[in-house]
């Protein structure tokens, strides 16, 4: 395991996350369904990761009520998973940033992520790949505004001026998908949190 893994895992127990570590997606998801328990509701955060890893297709083969808020027929449907995700049993997402110093830092348009992530859920499990880790809060909003939301933006179609430029520029458009920040420290619930580290380069 490289150094910066180590490190990063050291500092997210420190505050009081559980953390594990895989080679590849294939493993993320093994341990992902390891470790969910039977009949289980789940939440799941906004995730190109998710995806990448297989993880819908894998939990529908399963006994679990999946409160997939993607498969909603109208904004009103969305809207009401989202709300539901909150009485979830296990909450599924990837962080937009892992810091070395053990925290996790998002921004969220809606807030269900961030809120999920916050409070409600009995577990959360955050799946995140090795190019989600930066040095700190400061790398991690920088990272955040010129790499994850701008690629998210333009993967949604989203009409923000970093899909063009690339780069935050502090918009105030409508279709701004950065508005909520939060960063998770200390966690005062030890283990609720669970952050897989992923020694692959997965989501934006
Ligand atoms: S604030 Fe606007 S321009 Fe900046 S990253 Fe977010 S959506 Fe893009």
């Amino acid at each position: 395991m490289d150094q910066v893994i180590t490190i990063t895992m050291k500092n997210l127990e420190k505050n009081n996350m559980k953390t594990f570590f895989v080679g590849t997606k294939e493993e993320a998801l093994a341990k992902i369904l390891d470790s969910i328990p039977e009949n289980a509701t789940i939440g799941f955060g906004g995730s190109k990761t998710l995806k990448q890893i297989g993880v819908f297709a894998a939990l529908e083969k399963k006994k679990y009520e999946l409160l997939d808020w993607g498969m909603a027929n109208s904004g009103e449907e969305a809207a009401e998973i989202r709300k539901q995700s909150l009485f979830a049993d296990v909450y599924l997402s990837s962080s937009n940033a892992v810091t070395q110093d053990g925290k996790l830092v998002n921004m969220d348009g809606t807030g269900n992520r961030v809120s999920a992530i916050t409070f409600g859920p009995k577990k959360v499990i955050i799946v995140a790949g090795k190019n989600k880790i930066v040095e700190n809060e400061e790398r991690a909003v920088e990272r955040i505004r010129n790499v994850a939301a701008p690629a998210t933006a333009k993967h949604f179609g989203k009409k923000t001026p970093c899909v063009i430029t690339g780069k935050c520029m502090d918009c105030s458009s409508t279709d701004r998908i950065c508005c909520t920040k939060v960063v998770h420290s200390w966690q005062k619930m030890p283990g609720r949190i669970n952050v897989i580290l992923v020694a692959e380069n997965l989501g934006y």
